[in-house]
């Protein structure tokens, strides 16, 4: 049986029939619409013979048996933001269905073939996102407070999870669902601006940017602003000012695609007739490459001790979070390489910025790599989310290629 591209397409609008409303996207994860998705999904896949299994974290695998045990994953997620778009996660997991369809109709594949439908990737109602995916990588260190949160009505993680059949002591139990995996593979719209920029339909994805998070305060001394002389001043702001502008040539030498933010500062006292005495300002740096973003905060630091000299005040940094940029394979990244000219000419190689439960595969150890489908506009999270039906046709043909390439290749 053919692969039909234009099949998905259908399906993904059946879905935003079926679970959307005027405001977009309505599949927040444990959620009764959400439970509605998943069985219809189960429908869908029903007809490949693949066999379901709902894991202890609630994602949700269909299993297609092949020559060997060892197992080659396509993954995505059908929970979506609230008012969120039509494509993020479902076209992952949609292009893994008519996927799946294929490799059954051509017989035993020599590897098993699993599907995944990983739950609550957003964390949109309750702040944690990555929660089945982080579950099965073992990476979930957070159980103890997320038995805390409770979404905006007061109903308690927990309790949510349990209306869906999942206790969170169990949770970590998902892990066993990595076991026999050799390869994942997560096709996803870009959520940015890059490929539409250079006029491409599909691109591979090298991995996950690292992030450095600081919060970095600024010390100097209240004084009137209308006595104080310019030269007398010890004024917080200028030193955090300089700092917000200087990440520019920052991110600039070090290149490689290094993004750096300053995303706020508040001072205090923060009125109009006083020098600011303190001024604390955020700073987000991302890098690729774990040695550019150690470089990239260096060199911020380095900047700030000369800006609080300059401006006789004090600076103090305190880390609120970091995490390593996780790399995909790089065998992997070649096949997907050559999925993606075969099917559209040319492809491209980028970062993504966003985190996904890709990575969390990844940070298991499991060869893993993505592949992204242009976004028009760059825009994500909202009903305005879309991408051109051809591009999509062909990220479903371009996902089915990586697909017949990995199985040759780690068979
Ligand atoms: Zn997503």
């Amino acid at each position: 049986m053919a692969l039909k591209p234009k099949r998905s397409v259908a399906e993904l609008e059946e879905l935003r029939e079926l679970t959307g409303d005027e405001n977009g996207a309505q599949r927040v994860a444990w959620t009764d619409t959400w439970a509605t998705a998943r069985e219809w999904l189960r429908g869908k896949v029903a007809e490949t013979g693949a066999v379901e299994e709902i894991d202890d974290a609630g994602n949700q695998w269909f299993t297609l048996a092949g020559d060997s045990d060892r197992a080659l994953l396509i993954g995505g997620h059908i929970d979506s933001v609230p008012n969120g778009g039509w494509l993020d996660g479902c076209l992952n997991v949609m292009a893994g269905v008519e996927v799946l369809r294929r490799v059954a109709a051509d017989g035993t594949p020599p590897l098993t073939v699993r599907l995944v439908n990983w739950a609550d990737e957003e964390g949109a109602r309750f702040g944690r996102s990555l929660f089945g995916s982080s579950a099965a990588a073992g990476s979930m260190a957070d159980q103890d407070e997320l038995r805390q949160r409770r979404d905006l009505n007061g109903i308690s993680l927990p309790d949510a999870l349990h209306e869906h059949g999942v206790d969170l002591d169990r949770a970590l139990e998902a892990r066993s669902q990595l076991e026999n995996a050799v390869a994942y593979l997560e096709l996803h719209i870009e959520q940015g601006p890059v490929l539409e920029s250079m006029d491409l339909p599909l691109g591979v994805v090298l991995g996950t940017f690292g992030v450095e998070r600081h919060q970095i305060t600024w010390r100097g001394q209240a004084a009137h602003a209308g006595s104080t002389p310019m030269d007398r001043r010890r004024d917080a702001l200028a030193g955090a000012a300089k700092l917000a502008l200087e990440i520019r040539p920052i991110a600039a030498e070090v290149g490689g695609g290094a993004v750096c933010t300053s995303g706020g500062v508040v001072c205090k006292p923060g009125i109009v007739t006083s020098v600011v005495e303190t001024a604390e300002q955020l700073l987000d740096q991302r890098h690729l490459d774990a040695g550019s973003l150690a470089r990239l905060l260096s060199l911020a630091q380095d900047a700030s001790s000369r800006f609080a000299e300059e401006e006789h005040i004090e600076v103090e940094w305190e880390k609120i979070w970091s995490i390593e940029p996780i790399l995909f394979d790089e065998r992997l990244v070649e096949l997907a390489d050559e999925s993606i000219r075969e099917v559209s000419g040319t492809s491209h190689r980028l970062p993504s910025g966003p985190l996904h439960d890709a990575a969390e595969v990844a940070r298991a150890g499991i060869p893993t790599v993505m592949i992204f489908v242009q976004s028009l506009r760059g825009l994500s999270h909202t009903k305005l989310e879309d991408t051109k039906v051809e591009h999509l046709e062909l990220s479903v043909q371009a996902l089915d290629r990586l697909t017949t390439k990995t199985l040759e290749a780690f068979a």
